[in-house]
């Protein structure tokens, strides 16, 4: 077995808003996890989805994340500014025949996708097989998605997936693997929200650490952090009308309070009403972090 490298984590969120509770939380087990093995901890802005980027949370977001005493390695990344290099990658997956144009629009995939054999809401592979003739008939009257084609043991879970959008921007599932990837990430701790991406981006990794056999070649670690902060259930999310981090501190509430309560929420420490991020990281153990994931 290869020996593993230092870890090497990151939060990597997307500037369309205000940091809620929620997402602090796990911000700061995403942190927790590098900081107790004293690795690296990387942020990155998602925010290749242009639309729905909101002006000048990128810097409310990361003064939030500085307040509650959570710090990180070199530059902040966005991922607006590495737009060639997912392009270089798509153009790498192409000459491998691994992608292809899709002209399919939402209704065509709902239809085939629930036709009998078909698995709901999975694409079924209709432009799989496109000539390259009828690419270009396709071509002149619509632009098209990119989409990878999966082996067969993601065919019924995930179908091929969509790389680059049809409106030309690139999608989620790249961009965050490129970086994931090119970064060294070791352990990619998020929300429980996206688990379900979890087979596709391993699948993406794996294609890319192919392409560079002097790389990395053991896997990127997934874990996931449940959504639901309290006993009650009750969810943190915007949806929710839960607290933005920024409501906390206008009502004069103190970072080491919020981390105590967060960390409360956790289980990783009981009665304690206020202790700093760098505390809670010096009273806690790894195998604490690791209860709390999925
Ligand atoms: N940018 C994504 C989000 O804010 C998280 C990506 C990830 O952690 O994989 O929902």
């Amino acid at each position: 077995m290869t020996e593993r490298q230092n870890t090497v984590g990151r939060y990597a969120p997307s500037p369309t808003g205000d940091l809620h509770l929620g997402n602090l939380r796990t911000a700061l087990i995403a942190w927790l996890h590098a900081r107790v093995q004293k690795g690296v901890f990387l942020m990155r802005m998602e925010d290749v989805d242009t639309a729905r980027v909101v002006a000048g949370s990128d810097k409310r977001l990361l003064s939030d994340l500085e307040w509650l005493g959570l710090d990180w390695d070199g530059e902040v990344i966005y991922q607006s500014q590495r737009l060639s290099m997912y392009q270089d990658v798509l153009a790498d997956l192409d000459e491998q025949g691994l992608i292809y144009p899709c002209f399919c629009s939402r209704k065509d995939i709902r239809q085939a996708s629930s036709a009998p054999h078909s698995t709901l809401g999975v694409y079924p592979g209709t432009c799989a097989n496109l000539d390259a003739v009828k690419i270009n008939e396709l071509s002149k009257i619509k632009s098209p998605a990119t989409r990878v084609r999966v082996p067969n043991y993601l065919k019924n879970d995930c179908g091929d997936f969509v790389l680059h959008r049809a409106d030309g921007l690139f999608a989620y599932q790249l961009a965050v693997v490129v970086d994931d990837v090119k970064q060294g990430v070791t352990d990619v701790v998020r929300g429980s929200d996206l688990a379900d991406s979890t087979l596709r981006q391993r699948y993406l990794a794996q294609l890319m650490y192919r392409q560079n056999p002097m790389g990395r070649s053991d896997a990127i670690r997934y874990h996931h952090v449940p959504l639901v902060l309290d006993d009650d259930g009750n969810r943190m999310s915007k949806r929710d009308g839960s607290f933005s981090t920024q409501q906390w501190r206008d009502a004069g509430r103190s970072a080491p309070e919020l981390v105590a309560y967060l960390a409360r929420s956790l289980n990783l420490i009981d009665g304690i009403n206020a202790l700093t991020a760098n505390e809670l990281v010096n009273s806690i153990e790894l195998t604490d972090i690791v209860d709390v994931f999925m």
